[in-house]
């Protein structure tokens, strides 16, 4: 059911990118809707202490600072809902024809959206892996590697993320060991080579990681060959899952113009996606920062370009 009114801005998502344009557009008295979902506040939920985000000089649990986000944009009026979209249905001419979002509570229309709903990175799956999450699992060398100097590390993958997670991590490890299930690199030749010639990173391809090993946390990895039976530990305390992202797009399939991954494309020098009103923010329109600071400054453009876009509507000239 419909609340029978048309709101200036609605916001899908609850990481940095959707509370970020939330809290501009509140300020900016949109008064903005935000769905941020069931599971509300992104990635940073399942990530432990952050030492990169500007202005928290000791760091910061990821949770904490979801919550602090979240909490400031309602400060200033945003209303959160802690529900899925479920479907969306855009208008060619929000002028005329408000946007529709669907969700469990019913129907809202907007003249403008903002797309914020992420990306997730893809996990191998095992049940050590998530027991481990954030005692040693990391999907995120940026955001992590610090924590662990002078310590032998694992890093699983055979792409570019794993040879630049990996070649990164080699600034604090002793030792970093490339995981892969074929012998054969999909990673570009040019990072391929640059990992081989640094003497820090050793390499263990033909093989899966069967386990995460450590009860509190790592110790270890388990793998076995990825074509035979034969199995060995490396020690570790630090295991770095690089296996690619996955924006979270389905909704948009069709409808918002993506590029071979899925990814949201926005216009250049701008969060515009292709359907006028409709804006991008965040890691689901990036696939090269992924960075909760590059997340929320994405957000606020989209919040901008959002309410810039609507002022030129009223005065009758779609931007
Ligand atoms: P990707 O190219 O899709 O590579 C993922 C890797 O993980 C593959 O080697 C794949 O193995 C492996 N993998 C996937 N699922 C697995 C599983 N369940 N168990 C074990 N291994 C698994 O992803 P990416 O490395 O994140 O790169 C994504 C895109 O970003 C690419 O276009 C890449 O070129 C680009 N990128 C560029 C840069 C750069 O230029 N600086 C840096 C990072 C990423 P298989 O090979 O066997 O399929």
């Amino acid at each position: 059911m419909s609340d029978g009114q048309i709101h200036e801005v609605i916001v899908i998502g609850g990481g940095p990118a959707g509370y970020t344009a939330a809290l501009y557009a509140a300020r900016g008295e949109l008064a903005p809707i935000v769905f941020e979902g069931y599971a509300a506040g992104g990635q940073l939920m399942i990530t432990s202490e952050v030492d990169n985000y500007p202005g928290f000089k000791d760091g910061i649990m990821g949770p904490e600072l979801m919550l602090q986000m979240r909490e400031q944009c309602a400060r200033f009026g945003a209303d959160i809902r802690t529900e899925d979209v479920t479907a969306v249905r855009f208008s060619d001419d929000p002028q005329a024809t408000p946007h529709e979002v669907d969700a469990p509570s019913g129907t809202l229309q907007a003249r403008a959206v903002i797309v914020a709903t992420g990306a997730t990175a893809r996990q191998l799956g095992l049940e050590s892996e998530a027991r481990l999450q954030g005692r040693g699992v990391s999907y995120c060398a940026v955001c992590d590697g610090a924590f662990f100097r002078e310590q032998e590390l694992v890093v699983v993958g055979g792409g570019d993320s794993a040879m630049e997670e990996a070649t990164f991590l080699t600034k604090f490890a002793s030792k970093v060991t490339i995981v892969h299930r074929r012998d054969e690199l999909r990673a570009s030749k040019i990072m391929v080579e640059h990992a081989r010639s640094n003497p820090k990173i050793a390499w263990e391809l033909g093989y899966v990681v069967e386990e995460v090993l450590g009860d509190d946390a790592v110790s270890g990895v388990l793998l076995r060959e990825t074509d035979g039976t034969a199995t060995k530990e490396i020690p570790c305390t630090g295991f770095f899952v690089a296996i690619g992202h996955d924006p979270t797009t389905a909704l948009f399939q069709g409808v918002l113009d993506m590029d071979e991954n899925g990814y949201l494309l926005q216009q250049p020098g701008s969060t515009a996606t292709n359907v006028p009103g409709v804006f991008a923010a965040g890691d689901v329109a990036d696939h090269v920062y992924r960075q909760a600071i590059t997340a929320a400054g994405n957000g606020c453009q989209a919040a901008l370009d959002a309410e810039r876009w609507l002022s030129a509507v009223e005065q009758g000239a779609t931007a």
